[in-house]
């Protein structure tokens, strides 16, 4: 539109655009009502572009000065954000720094990407920023040649939600784009945060919690309380209690059944979750494709091998995805040992069977000793109790097990060495006619 001009145009232009604006208030009222193209909407968004515009102007002139050095000359050296906020005061209020960062990105050309959607007007500068501390910390973590993926997945994300969204899809990014295992490193490590604090009470009867769950935590937490949180209108009146004390309500709920059913064999399936899964890499393992735990639409990405795990003793609702994406199987049969089955195994088990571990059988999940995702069986013979923590340590270190035949009846005995399972795996295929 305004392309070659020279640079007094260009101000003269800029300094008219401010004009245009000046006493405009009081030409408000002849506005059409109603949404029109020309209403006040329309005269929103006009505004709202021109002010974008004007952000991603100063990151131009911030990066010009400092390529000339012209930032730190003076009596009094400023640093480059000190420059901005002395030149731009609005940015004294804050947002200095993100000029700065966006411009220091302007510079480097693996950013490309993101100096043009800014220069365009549809990345604002405040996303941006968030877009490259993402892109420079998921960059060193990358399978090689995925780094233009990914930033345009970010870009993408802070264009349509802000910088909540590119956050946001941090672990969908590494998952498809990540090393190998960096996903599962991940979100293994978020697990030793994972903490409930002691109630603090305020002496009105009110007391406070403050939770911090790993992805595995949260997807099955907000599993179990998806269909108990939903409004339950009474007699056609409508539940009138707010989102969160719906879900507070949800979480005791939840804890009364569990207390209740006691020592029990639970016939209802546990924790139901919507898995969306690339099969083969579910099969294989080790890359975590996008592997997406949760009932409603926003999905938790696990890790592969966590999901394994969960899918030994929860009803987990595969749906396969193809390699474009389409859904090519809805429900692998779901298959959990049955109550008839989990009864005769805590019999036969006792409790956890990790060595050293005494922790009772209706503490414990049924493991499949081959896994469900590598096409176990759900029999007696494939199945052995293991409590929620050496359920975990024996999917992390993937450690195999048999059922050995003993003088007191069947027991299970598990090989402690790191990837057994890996090599019981190998002689299984080795045995396969190919
Ligand atoms: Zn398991
Ligand atoms: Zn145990």
């Amino acid at each position: 539109m305004s392309q070659n001009l020279t640079l007094a145009q260009h101000r003269e232009r800029i300094a008219a655009a401010r004009e245009s604006l000046a006493g405009f208030d009081s030409a408000l009222w002849q506005a059409p009502s109603g949404g029109a193209p020309d209403g006040l909407a329309g005269l929103m968004s006009e505004v709202d572009a021109l002010g974008a515009a004007c952000e991603a102007a100063k990151v131009s002139i911030t990066a010009e000065a400092m390529d000339r050095g012209e930032t730190g000359d003076g009596a009094a050296a400023l640093t480059v954000t000190q420059w901005v906020r002395a030149h731009a005061p609005s940015t004294r209020a804050g947002g200095a720094g993100q000029v700065v960062a966006v411009a220091v990105a302007f510079g480097k050309p693996v950013n490309a990407p993101v100096a043009d959607a800014v220069r365009a007007g549809v990345l604002p500068v405040r996303s941006a920023a968030v877009v490259v501390a993402e892109a420079d910390r998921l960059r060193p973590v990358l399978a090689q040649g995925a780094q233009p993926h990914v930033l345009a997945g970010l870009i993408e994300m802070a264009v349509q939600h802000g910088p909540r969204g590119c956050r946001m899809v941090r672990p969908a990014l590494l998952a498809r784009y990540g090393r190998d295992g960096r996903l599962q490193l991940e979100q293994d490590a978020a697990a030793r945060f994972v903490a409930l604090s002691q109630p603090v009470e305020d002496g009105t009867g009110v007391a406070e919690y403050r939770l911090t769950l790993d992805p595995e935590g949260k997807a099955v937490l907000e599993a179990a309380l998806g269909p108990l949180s939903a409004p339950s209108p009474v007699r056609g009146e409508c539940d009138l209690r707010s989102s969160d004390r719906r879900r507070g309500d949800a979480l005791v709920q939840l804890v009364r059944r569990a207390v209740a059913a006691g020592g029990a064999v639970g016939t209802n399936p546990k924790a139901q979750l919507v898995v969306t899964m690339d099969w083969e890499a579910l099969a294989a393992g080790v890359r975590g494709a996008g592997t997406t735990v949760g009932g409603s639409d926003t999905g938790t990405v696990l890790a592969p091998e966590t999901v394994r795990r969960v899918a030994c003793d929860a009803a987990v609702i595969p749906t396969v995805l193809g390699s474009a994406g389409e859904i090519v199987d809805q429900g692998r049969a779901v298959r959990l040992f049955t109550p008839a089955q989990t009864r005769r195994l805590w019999l036969r088990d006792g409790g956890c069977t990790y060595p050293g571990c005494s922790m009772p059988p209706h503490w414990a999940d049924a493991h499949h000793l081959v896994h469900w995702a590598d096409f176990g069986p759900s029999d007696l013979s494939n199945a052995a109790l293991l409590c929620e923590r050496h359920h975990t340590i024996v999917h992390q270190r993937r450690l195999a097990a048999h059922v050995v035949a003993g003088p007191g009846g069947d027991r299970v005995e598990w090989d402690l060495t790191r990837g057994s399972y890996d090599q019981l795996l190998a002689r299984r295929a080795a045995q396969e006619p190919a």
